[in-house]
């Protein structure tokens, strides 16, 4: 992606100062692997607790080299957020509403929202109640080697993810989701829950269109890149990678090749009013 020298936006917190510049040396990511299986395998999430003691208990200061390259991703998911509150601010505009810009987090390890406490386990988030996303840019990381999804598009792509789901709460699509979750037992809820998160995936299409034809920012390669990654996160292969095989009930976020397609989809048309329903 063609982001150096581009507009890095105001709204960026970083919080990775908080803790001491330090960040869990491999607890990190065995830690996420172990909660989830043992999450998947029990459906307890009490030990949860223990795996974020865990990760703060080993840390380690990062190396120079280490830093700069996280430094360097901090610039960038600023550029991203920019270049999303570009294209969202006009689309907005062109529907005759207003775009309130989220504000993004960056955290490392652990992290304090209005939806709760939360580590680097859960991934990337965005919380509804402060219109926060939270980012510990570890995750870049976890995307090539646990993902197998490389490359700056790959992470613009999971940025576009959650500013679509800010984009959904703007649009009052969040409160239909909670709505029916109040509704609907687990089973029938789940559904509306993937074609929630298949939305987001089309918003971040939609960035995407954006950002190729109007910005030219998107070089060879890069869908692919952000292809691969929607495909690389989506609920089956997840499952396959911690519990090597896959239970479809169990999906929230949509299988790797309808991730894929919604995205397509939405960086195809380009366009707001055509946003699959929930
Ligand atoms: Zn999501």
């Amino acid at each position: 992606m063609l982001w150096r020298g581009r507009r890095s936006s105001d709204n960026v917190e970083d919080r990775r100062g908080m803790s001491g510049g330090r960040i869990a040396t491999g607890g990190g990511a065995a830690g996420i692997v172990i909660y989830i299986i043992y999450t998947l395998v029990t459906g307890d999430t009490s030990k949860l607790e223990n795996v974020i003691q865990e990760n703060a208990s080993t840390q380690t200061t990062l190396s120079a080299e280490d830093q700069a390259a996280e430094d360097t991703m901090a610039q960038f998911v600023s550029v991203v957020l920019a270049e999303t509150e570009d294209v969202w601010s006009e689309l907005f505009q062109q529907n005759q509403m207003t775009y309130v810009k989220p504000r993004l987090v960056l955290f490392r390890n652990q992290v304090q929202s209005a939806c709760g406490g939360a580590s680097s386990a859960s991934g990337p988030f965005y919380c509804p109640g402060d219109q926060k996303l939270y980012i510990d840019l570890s995750f870049y990381e976890e995307l090539r080697s646990r993902f197998h999804a490389s490359g700056d598009f790959a992470m613009a792509y999971v940025i576009a993810h959650e500013v679509g789901h800010h984009v959904q709460n703007l649009l009052g699509e969040s409160d239909k989701l909670n709505e029916l979750r109040n509704r609907l037992d687990e089973s029938a809820f789940n559904k509306y829950s993937v074609r929630f998160e298949l939305q987001a995936d089309y918003l971040a299409g939609v960035w995407a269109h954006f950002a190729d034809r109007k910005n030219h920012i998107v070089e060879n390669g890069d869908l692919e890149e952000a292809i691969r990654a929607a495909s690389a996160v989506g609920d089956d292969n997840i499952q396959k990678q911690t519990q090597g095989y896959v239970v479809p009930d169990a999906f929230t976020h949509g299988t790797s090749e309808e991730r894929m397609k919604a995205f397509q989809n939405g960086y195809e048309t380009g366009q707001l009013r055509n946003t699959p329903g929930l």
